[in-house]
């Protein structure tokens, strides 16, 4: 998605090879005219597939889930990392490793917000080593609902995320794929025509 690369090559921060910072338009400070346009893309992209539920793990992905869930149509349900134990009794969880902070943190999701009735598109902000996806997975799993693919913002393609989903049978459309970058410089993988 052009606005999405140009945005990241005017705005977003190579801190090193590894690690792009986001935070004046998705991380920190949230540019909601481009949430709605990639809401837009993601609903287009999966228009038609009985998506009943857009599914998010907090807190980067919500933005675009949200608006993603509104140009769908249906709900957005939030993977929470720390959830009330006395609000909610049904719940499912697993442990996910964190690749920004290098922790690991249990994601759960109530029973009685997802379930064997619903066709989940997950949307997050980054694809890296592919570690929270399959965390929402499981996850899913676990509750008996399938699952349409998985959308993310900005996929770091010289990262094993993609491939590691896509051994797994889950359709990834990333809206900006990086293949290389360092300070000063950030290369894309073209658009599929
Ligand atoms: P993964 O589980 O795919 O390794 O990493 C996905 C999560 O790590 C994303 O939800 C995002 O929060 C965070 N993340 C991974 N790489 C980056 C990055 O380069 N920049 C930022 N800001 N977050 C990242």
């Amino acid at each position: 998605m052009k606005l999405l690369e140009e945005k990241i090559r005017t705005d977003g921060i190579a801190v090193n090879e590894d690690i792009l910072k986001v935070d004046s338009f998705i991380n920190h400070r949230v540019d909601p005219f481009l949430m709605q346009e990639m809401g837009r893309e993601f609903a287009a992209h999966f228009s038609g597939q009985g998506i009943t539920k857009v599914v998010t793990i907090e807190s980067s992905g919500i933005a675009p889930a949200l608006t993603t869930a509104i140009e769908l149509g249906v709900p957005m349900v939030i993977l929470k990392k720390q959830p009330s134990r006395v609000l909610n009794k049904n719940l499912a969880h697993t442990m996910v490793t964190s690749f920004t902070k290098g922790t690991s943190y249990e994601l759960t999701l109530s029973t009685e917000q997802v379930n064997e009735n619903d066709h989940v598109l997950i949307i997050d902000d980054f694809l890296a080593n592919g570690e929270a996806a399959t965390g929402a997975l499981r996850l899913l799993r676990k509750v008996h609902a399938t699952v349409a693919g998985l959308g993310v913002l900005i996929e770091k393609s010289f990262q094993p995320g993609r491939a590691k989903l896509n051994e797994q049978g889950v359709h990834v459309y990333a809206l900006a794929r990086i293949s290389k970058m360092s300070e000063n410089y950030i290369e894309f993988i073209p658009e599929e025509a």
